[in-house]
């Protein structure tokens, strides 16, 4: 059909021609976008082992065929794990359900107020503490980690279990709706070291870690300055007055804006 011209025995049609520029195209946008990323660079290593295998089936190499069909398989893998943050924290935002957020509004501002007043008091004493806030997904097996308290949220009940004496004041608290769901929790830590030229603490590392990982945000007093940070998506805010964090809490309960895709894109190709 509508045959343009032959190479030696291939005869190249008009719908091999658009065939190929769409290939083209795809693998174009594909590598601008992801340029100077380490997907890139495992990007460019498929399109390697793709001409490779091309190549090996065309002269009918079929012990390197194999071979290299078998590399293109495991790539499949290493990339999903390779990329296991970022596609967990697509799939997180993905399952965002945004119905759910009209229910328990009230809830959520009355908690939002007790964290706040609460951090603050913490701050003012210079009380290491680290609040973990679920939204909807619980993160179960990070509460039992810790103590499970299932309590009734309350200033004071906060502020005493980061008093440096208790003993549960290690590790994270888990609060979800206005419950605390656990205290002393461990939590995974995140890969980034250093935000702004500081380097990061455990606290501050925890804190980012959850957020990477579960749909949470998490509020960090450090016990160094008793400045006030949130983790959200992966991303520190560092250095947060009394409003920005009360804003910032009560702005995160909102369904995810494409603000939160556009930050997740940046992360993706920020990766280095
Ligand atoms: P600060 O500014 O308060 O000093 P930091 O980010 O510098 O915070 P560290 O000084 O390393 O952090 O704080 C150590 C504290 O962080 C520990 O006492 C513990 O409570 C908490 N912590 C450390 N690792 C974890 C973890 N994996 N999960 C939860 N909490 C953790
Ligand atoms: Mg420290």
């Amino acid at each position: 059909m509508f045959e343009l011209f032959k190479i030696g025995f291939l005869s190249v049609n008009f719908l091999d021609v658009v065939d190929v520029l769409i290939v083209g195209f795809i693998v174009y946008k594909l590598y601008t976008t992801l340029r100077g990323t380490i997907a890139a660079q495992i990007f460019i290593g498929l399109i390697i082992i793709l001409i490779f295998s091309f190549a090996a089936q065309a002269v009918q190499l079929k012990a390197l065929n194999w071979l290299l069909r078998l590399i293109t398989d495991i790539w499949v893998i290493a990339f999903v794990i390779l990329f296991q943050p970022e596609i967990r924290r697509l799939l997180v935002l993905l399952a965002r359900n945004p119905v759910m957020k009209i229910f328990g509004k009230h809830d959520i501002h009355e908690s939002a107020e007790i964290i706040v007043d609460a951090s603050f008091e913490l701050s003012q004493h210079q009380y290491g503490a680290l609040i973990v806030i679920v939204r909807e997904t619980g993160i179960r097996g990070y509460a039992e980690t810790g103590e499970i308290l299932q309590a009734k949220l309350s200033k004071s009940l906060l502020t005493s279990i980061f008093f440096p004496k208790s003993s549960l004041h290690d590790g994270a608290v888990i609060i979800k709706g206005n419950v605390i769901e656990a205290a002393r929790c461990t939590l995974p830590l995140s890969a980034t070291t250093q935000v702004d030229g500081e380097n990061l603490g455990m606290r501050h590392r925890a804190g980012m870690g959850i957020s990477e990982q579960a749909d949470v945000i998490s509020v960090i007093v450090s016990e160094e300055t008793g400045g006030i940070s949130i983790a959200e998506n992966g991303i520190l805010s560092t250095g947060l007055s009394k409003d920005s964090l009360r804003k910032k809490l009560k702005e995160a309960f909102v369904t995810p804006t494409p603000k939160s895709w556009k930050v997740l894109f940046e992360q993706f190709k920020g990766q280095k």
